[in-house]
This record gives structure tokens, sequence and C-alpha cells, in this order.
């Protein structure tokens, strides 16, 4: 039988306020509109007496009417109700526009309370459109303890629009929890019971019609969960259904032990744990759907290759997806060094990506067709219809927060069978944030950085308060250039009209403010700095075609480039060891995490990292905060923390990382990370013991109401 919850807003309302709150909010159904939760609560404020009205405050009052009268308006069409009222003490007007019928009920001598704000009409206080409640004309006296009560009554505040105000939503919604059916709790009494939460018809009656502020803040804390719970019960259940089909199962051998043996390093700690999990996930004949998060130059890229290594011991192909050419081009490069000639010529690692010139491409896509390349490395041109793979075993995506859910898709079917798919993100997730967002993966960490790593310092320069201080940003790169070393320049944007890469908004700029520090005019100051004279500067972008982007960053490796002027196409994964220096200019324009990597790029090699955070952003600001933070610490994991702390929610599960499952209401990822971690723990137990959910069938229907036509249509396809 179909849930009140999906009865549709028309039925419930009729047509017209159905599409209005349709077109205004988005709400097209019973449960729409009841997880449209209050904002806040008001009060209708203390009982006051009406000869000290306070003005531009709620205020409550007990009195009784004493005149009425109604008049046309002298400006404009309609009508003026207005009502004096008194408590003995005092006399106070009520207006109301357009409501002449209130006359019928406001009648001379009768009693009730009135709750407005108090406002001003020539002198006199006066509450325009006050709500109130009306004695029964029993000659009694009214129950002090009842005004008290309802003067005290929280009154739901909804997020509204111009054409949906709050009070018609809070109408509407009596109006729908008046005629509501049973509900069935998704939540299953036992944990419900344990954890003393209200039953979910309750929770939904009190968030939004609470007769005391503790009802509303009981309501919450129960729907808070139940969300939670949903959430985790659906990841988890997908997990399961993606574990659902087989995949080929890949047992490791001679290869990877030869190329083991042959590597110049140890293996840290975390990467041969890491490894291990890989390799057991690899041998499962289920695929494996895993997260490898960790610092930059932790040895990620390393990681992914000996589990390239483990597929390709049975002839299965893996597929290296890279968020950009530049990238694709520096992991080609890396793998067939690291491999050595011998491996190499015998994986045939091969790039596709969509700059190649044609014939190039189609070479590549033959190998790609026939199992002759056991690695292809490319960009999204690897996710194209044309592109087909023999034996595809594992799918590789470097830096996930630039591939979304539908991508990683995409590549899931290239196989005849479904792949093993392992992400890697150097972004570190706070653990309760990866539950969220990748809770259908399961999740390895990398901590421990390879032994040797030089340190980076950190410095904000703050042009607010220091403009002088540019100058000697300059002369400080021009000394690293004076030990033989390189620098990076990174800026938001290409030129004064083209910003490129995720930026966060600009503080509006002061009328005689510089443009926001670009490519173009900081390349052709710089070339013209005479401390900088003699040096070779270069800029990057992404504009320039892919074989040029390539050219100069191979041009900057070899060191024939001193100082390279770019915007982000330089920020993940770039890996010039000889780069010592990692100048930003409007750094408040980038987010924690980007900073945080772009400062990876330096201190890399045996040369010790220096990391200049240049800012116009004012001391206190959210902006400045944020590139203090990436300055006060190198730890990736606890930079996450803060920067969750800073950002909006919206931007944690930003769209393309939640795969449309940004379905989150009350709970905050960045305060409920214990709330997540319990309610995860609790759907685990109830999965395990009832995969089908047979047993608890309003949960079943809480995943399915959940799945909106996209999430369907992706898990459909699984
Ligand atoms: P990530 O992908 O995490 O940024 P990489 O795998 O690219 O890191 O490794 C960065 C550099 O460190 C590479 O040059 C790699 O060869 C080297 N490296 C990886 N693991 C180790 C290790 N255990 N010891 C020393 N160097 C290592
Ligand atoms: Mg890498």
């Amino acid at each position: 039988m179909a849930s009140p919850l999906d009865v549709k807003l028309d039925r419930a309302l009729g047509d017209r306020t159905a599409s209005a709150f349709a077109k205004g909010l988005g709400l097209h159904t019973v449960g729409d509109l009841l997880s449209h939760y209050p904002r806040r609560y008001a009060r209708r404020g203390e009982l006051s007496a009406l000869s000290e009205l306070p003005r531009d405050e709620n205020v409550t009052i007990v009195a009784e009417v004493l005149e009425v009268h109604n008049r046309p308006m002298r400006a404009k069409r309609g009508s003026i109700l207005e009502v004096r009222i008194s408590d003995g003490k005092g006399i106070l007007s009520l207006t109301f526009f357009n409501q002449a019928w209130r006359a019928n009920e406001l009648r001379p001598g009768v009693r009730g309370i009135f709750a407005g704000k108090v406002g001003d009409y020539k002198g006199s206080a006066q509450l325009a459109h006050p709500d109130y409640e009306l004695f029964p004309d029993d000659g009694e006296d009214p129950d002090p303890a009842k005004a008290e009560a309802w003067a005290l009554l929280p009154i739901p505040i909804y997020p509204a629009t111009s054409t949906v105000a709050s009070w018609q939503i809070q109408k509407a919604v009596g109006v729908v929890l008046d005629t509501l059916g049973p509900l069935d709790d998704p939540v299953p009494d036992a944990v419900r019971h344990s954890r003393s939460l209200m039953p979910f018809a309750r929770a939904l009656e009190l968030i939004h019609r609470p007769l005391v502020d503790a009802d509303w803040g009981a309501a919450r804390k129960a729907l808070r969960f139940q969300e939670a719970f949903v959430l985790q019960a659906a990841l988890l259940q997908q997990r399961a259904r993606l574990r659902e089909v087989a995949a080929t199962a890949r047992e490791s051998g001679p290869l990877l032990e030869g190329f083991d043996a042959a590597l110049p390093f140890t293996l840290t700690g975390d990467q041969r744990a890491v490894g291990e999990q890989i390799a057991v996930d690899l041998a499962e004949p289920v695929p494996m759907n895993r997260l490898v998060q960790g610092e930059v130059g932790s040895g990620k890229t390393l990681v992914a290759l000996r589990a390239m290594l483990a597929v390709a011991q049975s002839g299965g192909q893996s597929a290296l997806l890279a968020p950009t050419e530049v990238l694709a081009h520096q992991h080609l490069r890396s793998i067939v060094r690291t491999l050595g000639p011998d491996l190499a010529a015998r994986l045939r690692p091969t790039l596709l990506t969509g700059q190649l010139p044609v014939a190039e491409r189609r070479k590549a896509l033959l190998a790609a067709v026939s199992g002759s390349a056991q690695i292809v490395v490319g960009t999204h041109a690897l996710l194209g219809d044309k592109v087909e793979f023999f034996d595809l075993g594992l799918v590789v995506v470097d830096e996930q927060h630039r591939f979304g859910v539908e991508q990683r898709e995409a590549l899931r079917l290239k196989g005849r069978q479904p792949p093993h798919v392992l992400v890697l993100t150097a972004t570190p997730i706070p653990r309760t944030v990866a539950m969220t967002v990748f809770g259908d993966l399961d999740i390895s960490s990398i901590a421990e950085l390879p032994a040797g790593r030089s340190p980076i310092q950190s410095f904000v320069v703050p042009l607010a308060e220091k403009p002088g201080w540019v100058a000697r940003v300059w002369e400080r790169v021009a000394e690293e250039l004076a030990k033989g070393h390189q620098a990076f320049v990174v800026v938001p944007a290409i030129d004064r009209t083209v910003t490129e890469g995720e930026l966060l908004d600009a503080a509006p700029a002061a009328p005689m403010a510089p443009p926001t520090a670009n490519v173009t005019d900081v390349l052709a100051s710089l070339r013209s700095n005479s401390v900088l004279a003699g040096r070779r500067i270069e800029a990057l972008h992404g504009r320039l075609p892919g074989e040029e982007k390539d050219r100069l960053m191979r041009e900057f490796a070899a060191g024939s480039i001193d100082v390279l002027v770019a915007t982000t196409v330089i920020e993940v994964g770039v890996d010039v060891p000889n780069a010592s220096t990692m100048v930003v200019l409007d750094a408040e324009r980038f987010g924690v995490s980007q900073l945080h990597q772009l400062r990876g790029r330096v201190g890399r090699g045996g040369v010790p990292g220096l990391a200049l955070f240049v800012t116009t952003a004012e001391e206190l600001t959210l902006a400045r905060e944020r590139v203090e933070a990436v300055a006060s610490t190198l730890d990736g994991f606890e930079l996450a923390n803060k920067d969750l702390e800073l950002r909006q929610e919206g931007d944690v599960l930003g769209s393309t990382q939640s795969g449309g499952r940004s379905s989150l209401r009350l709970v905050r990822v960045a305060k409920d990370g214990e709330l997540i971690a319990e309610a995860r723990e609790v759907a685990a137990g109830i999965l395990a013991d009832d995969p089908d959910l047979a047993a608890h069938p309003a949960l079943r229907a809480a995943l399915d109401r959940r799945l909106d036509a996209e999430s369907e249509a992706f898990l459909a396809k699984n």
C-alpha cells in the first residue's frame, strides 16, 4: 500500500496551492511538504500590558475588543479594518488590510489574546495583521495559564520564497497533518526505543506544530537520526548491490613480485597495508570498490600501479582515468619510468586522450580493444562510446573530486564483466564525510609519507595590512632561483575576464582595487620585473592546446623554465622535484583543500619547499581564516576537518560528489559525525540479518522513496 507521504499535493491541497508549492519550492508530495522543516521558531512574546508596549518587539496581549471600523483606503483600492482593543489600562489599534470579514468575529465586547510585532502609526502603537485567538463567550474569565501557553507557543518560520510565504506553508502543513493517515516508521521500534526517539508521525507533528520549545528539539532529534539512518542504509544497500554481480578474480603473481624486487625503495607501512587490502579485494570474484585517500606524494599512484600489475598477471587490462591532459601525460611518463623497460615493453602503457592526433588515437583505440595495451591512461575521453577494451579488469580513477558517480559508472560499464574500481584522492576527507559521500565505497588511508620528504614552510602575505610585501615576494622567488631552484606562481584567472577552475566568490572589490590576478598580467609584470631579469618565465593555463601544455610542463620539469605562471591546471599530481617555491596570488579565491594541494607541488624532491599565500583578504574574515588555516599546518586530515568547519554544507556534498545524494535536511556532516557513524552501524546490523529488508518494509519503502529518478537509473544499470 502506498504511503500517505506519496500522496500528491494537488490531491491534498488543491491544484492552485499545489502548483504554487511546486513552482516556488519544488515540493510535489505530502512527504516533500512535511520534510520542508521550519528553519527556526519565533515566539509570540511575553504577555504585555497595553500601557507599556515596547516598539518593534513581538508582544502578546490579553484584551477586549472596543470598536471595529472598516473603511476604504485613500490612495489605493481595498479597505482597512481597524480594531481597537483595551486591557483596561491602555488602548491599542489593530489593522487588517482587505479582511473586512474579520469584523464578524472581532465584535465589540469579545475578549481574546492578540500577538504581533508592535509598529508605530502616526505616533501611536499598532499591530498590523496580528495573530489572535478569541475566548469563548461564556462569561468566564480566561484561564491565565492557557493564555500563557498560547503566548509561549513556538511559531514555525519556514524557508519561504517571494511567491509562497511562511504562513502559507504553515497553513498547508496544518491541513496535511490534520488528515494524515497512519505512518510507518523506517526506524525499527527496537532502535527507536534504545535511543529514546519519538515515533515518526509524532516527530512530524511536533517539528511543525510544537507546543513548547522542547517539542521541536526532540522532534528534530528523531528526524535527524532517521535521516542519517535511511541514508546509510541506502548507501550500504547500494554497496551490497554492487557486490552482487560477478567480477573476474585477479590473483597476483610473478609480475608484481618482480616489480617489487626491482623498486629502488621500500614500501611504507601504509602502502603495504593498503596493497594487502587491494590484493584481497582483487582476488575475490566480486568487484572491488575502494577509495584510497592520502596526501599528495604519499605514494598512491604506486599503490595503483601495483594493483595494475596484479591484474595484468592474468592478462587483464587496467584503465587509469586522470582529470586533465597534463596529468594523463605525466602519469603515462611516470608509469613507463617506474615500470622499467622490460615491464613497459610487455604491458605497453598507452595514452588515450581527446587531444591525440587522429592516427595516434586510432592506434590507441586498437591497442585497447585488442588487449595489446594492458595499461591505458587517459582523460574523460576514455569514457567515450568508441573506446572498448578486450578484458578490462581494473579502473583506477585519479582524484575523485573531479569525477562524479556517473562517470565512474560509465567506466564500470566498459567491461563485459564489471571491472574492479580503485579511486584515488589526495583530498583527505574526514571519516564521516567519506561515509556520507562515498558510503558505497570501502575506504583505505595512507597517512604515512615516504621517508626523505623535505619540509615545506608556509607563509601568508597579507597585502591588506602590508601592501609593500609583494615586492619582497618576488625577491624571495629570485633568491630561490639563484639557488638553482624553480617556482610556480598560481593565479585564479587566465586574463582579466576569464577565471579557471572552481573558485570561491571574490569579495566585492574596492573601487580602485586591482583586477583579479591573472596569467596575462602577471606574466607581463614578472617578465619586466628587474629582480627576475634573465629568467625564463612562461605561462600555462587551460586554454592552451594540449600538446603545448604538455611541452611546457616537460620543459619546466627538465629545468629549462624557471618560473611557471599558471592557473590550477597544475593543481593535482604534477611532479617537479626541483621546484622549491609556490606563490599563490589572490589565495583567498581558492578553497582550503585546493591550497593544500597546490602547496603539495613543492618540496617533492630533496629541496625544502616554500609556499607564499598572497592575499588581500582582511584580517578576521572567513576568507582570510581559510588561507591562514592552510599556512598553519601541513596535516591534510587536520585541514580537512578545519575546512569542514569553515565551509558551507552545500560545498561538502556538492552535487558532483554526492551524485544526487544531497538530500540531507537536518544532518550536518560537519557536526553530526558521531550520529552518522552510529546510524551506519545500526543500518549495517539490520542489512546483515535482512539484506532484502523483507522484515523491514517501512525502511524499504523509505529507501525506495529517496531514490529519485536519477539514482534509480543508476542502480538499474548494476
Ligand atoms: P601520490 O600519487 O600519492 O601523489 P606517487 O605515487 O606519485 O604519490 O609518489 C610520489 C613520489 O614518491 C613518486 O616519485 C614515487 O616514485 C615516490 N615514492 C612512492 N612510494 C615511495 C616510497 N615508499 N619510498 C620512496 N619514494 C616513494
Ligand atoms: Mg599521484
